[in-house]
This record gives structure tokens, C-alpha cells and sequence, in this order.
């Protein structure tokens, strides 16, 4: 029985970079897995990025192999929680990117599988080695935190003053309704909560919390819904990212028509809200937003 306990590998030096063991290409975008010594692989996802110079990538890393959370969209949820990464394998991450695919990495996101809140400590450790570290050279103002809405989380990282640290929301919901039937973590930490957390979170001159809102058919798709939202934003720095559903394996869900999502698009803009749609690449590797997460892993290790 593989031990569950977080942090539970000690890692040997600063950072090791681990063996990659799989690699998945959608036209420019390149998921690759990394083997862990105990028999997990941390996923990463390579995205190019630019529209004049498309030489740099942004790197979306991994903080958890797994996560608990449980949101229903994501393919990630359905692996459960494994183990935490350490905060040389999230550095690991980048080292690969570059050694081992050349890419030009320029942005980190923590986008990847797993609940950056969830793992702290060891997420802050390496932003820090990311900014302070002069072979890494990724600044703090192209690194992003994306969470799920833990609170608690929000107001560490605002508490450590990194005003140029960029933080994301994954929303997802105009209500409370909504959200909680697709993200538990909505039963603990409602919307108003959440509202608070952003807030106070200290934005840089001219930047915003992003605002992460997975569009899913029928369910939060509607123009109320785009009304609904905006109204719950007013007043707050955020630029809303819209995501179209990308399915995973035996989702219930489905991907909104094209049309649906221009107009609920097209609504939160006339309501003021800064908003954009985010294009899919990479749903073939299986490599888009809520798709990371090797389901054949859990099967065996449970
Ligand atoms: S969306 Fe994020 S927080 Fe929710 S289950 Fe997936 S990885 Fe975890």
C-alpha cells in the first residue's frame, strides 16, 4: 500500500528533475508526465502563448497528484487526493519544460492537477525559488495562483505582500445554488465569503483578480446567469475567463453552442465586466482546463 501521507518522498537535492515518462501533442501544446519514485506521474501542460511572438510558453504545473476537492466538472477530481507535491517536484516541473522540450518558458500558472491552497507551504516555497532563484527567472508577475476558493488560502498569500502575485478563482457559478452542486467546497465557504476574500486581495496598478467561469450547457450558461455574475462582481478588479466545458471521460456534462457562449459573453460586456474566452487547445492530448489526471493511476493503486 502506497502511503497517502503528504510530502511523504523526501527529495534528495533542491531539484531533481524526475524522468518523463509520457508525452501527449495537440499541435503546439504538449502535455508530459513526469515518474515520481513512488510510482505517480505529475502531469504538466506546455502552452504556447503570444500572438506576434509565439517563441515563449506559459507552463501549467501541477501542485497535487490528485486532488480532494471533488468538483464535478473535473477530470482530476475523479483520481481523489494521492499526495502533495514537494516543492521540488513543482520545480522539477519547469526544469523539465525547459530541458527536456526546449520550451521558453515565461509564465507558470498552477493550473494543473491539484488545489494549490491544499499544498501551501510548499506551493509558496517554490514561487519564492521561482522569483528569487536567478536560474529560473520567472518574476512574480508571471505566476499565477489558481484556487478553488479556499479563503483561509487568499488571505496567506495576500498577507505575504507579493502584490505582483497574480491570483485566479475558478467561479464557475452566478449563485450559490449552482456552485454548490458542482463545487463542495461552496457548502463550507459560500460565494459571499469568497466575495470578501478577493477583495481584500491586494491587485498591482492596472491588474485583476482572474476569474476563472467554466461554461457548462444548461446549467450556467444562460444570460440570467451572465447578469447574475456581473452583478456579483461590481466593484471588485476581475476579468472573467471563459471557459468552454471541455468532457472528460463519462461526463454528464456538455460543451455549450457556440452561439450561447458569444451571448452570455456579450452580456456580462454591455454589464461592464471585463471578460474573455478563453480558446481550448490541447482537449485531443487531454490537456485542457479540468482534463488532467490519470484515472488508469488511481485504478491501481486502489
Ligand atoms: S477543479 Fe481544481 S480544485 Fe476542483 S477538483 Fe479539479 S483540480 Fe481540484
Amino acid at each position: 500500500m502506497i502511503s497517502l501521507e503528504t510530502n511523504a518522498l523526501a527529495v534528495a537535492s533542491p531539484v531533481d528533475v524526475l524522468p518523463v515518462s509520457r508525452k501527449l501533442v495537440d499541435g503546439d501544446v504538449i502535455k508530459f508526465c513526469q515518474r515520481t519514485p513512488d510510482g505517480y506521474e505529475i502531469e504538466s501542460v506546455i502552452i504556447p502563448m503570444g500572438a506576434r511572438d509565439k517563441t515563449w510558453r506559459t507552463l501549467c504545473v501541477s501542485s497535487q497528484i490528485g486532488c480532494k476537492r471533488g468538483c464535478t466538472f473535473c477530470q482530476t477530481a475523479q483520481m481523489g487526493l494521492l499526495r502533495n507535491l514537494t516543492t521540488s517536484e513543482i520545480l522539477g516541473q519547469v526544469r523539465a519544460a525547459r530541458e527536456h522540450f526546449n520550451a521558453n518558458v515565461r509564465n507558470v500558472v498552477f493550473m494543473g492537477m491539484g488545489e494549490p491552497m491544499d499544498n501551501l507551504d510548499n506551493v509558496i516555497d517554490a514561487i519564492r525559488a521561482m522569483h528569487d532563484d536567478h536560474a529560473n527567472q520567472i518574476p512574480r508577475r508571471r505566476i499565477t495562483v489558481s484556487t478553488v476558493g479556499r479563503c483561509d488560502g487568499i488571505r496567506r498569500l495576500a498577507s505575504l505582500g507579493w502584490r505582483r502575485l497574480n491570483l485566479a478563482v475558478s467561479l464557475n457559478a452566478p449563485n450559490d445554488e449552482i456552485r454548490s452542486q458542482i463545487m463542495p467546497i461552496n457548502r463550507v465557504e459560500p460565494m459571499a465569503l469568497l466575495r470578501e476574500a478577493i477583495a481584500a486581495y491586494p491587485v498591482r496598478a492596472g491588474g485583476h483578480v482572474l476569474i476563472e467561469y467554466v461554461l457548462i450547457r444548461g446549467l450556467n450558461d444562460a444570460v440570467d446567469h451572465a447578469r447574475e455574475l456581473a452583478d456579483y462582481l461590481r466593484g471588485l478588479r476581475t476579468c472573467v475567463n471563459l471557459i468552454p466545458y471541455n468532457p472528460r471521460e463519462d461526463s454528464p456534462y456538455e460543451t455549450p453552442e457556440d452561439g450561447v457562449i458569444t451571448r452570455f459573453q456579450l452580456e456580462l460586456m454591455g454589464a461592464g465586466q471585463l471578460c474573455f474566452r478563453r480558446n481550448t487547445k490541447g482537449t485531443a492530448a487531454m490537456a485542457a482546463c479540468g482534463q488532467l489526471g490519470n484515472l488508469a493511476l488511481r485504478r491501481r493503486i486502489h
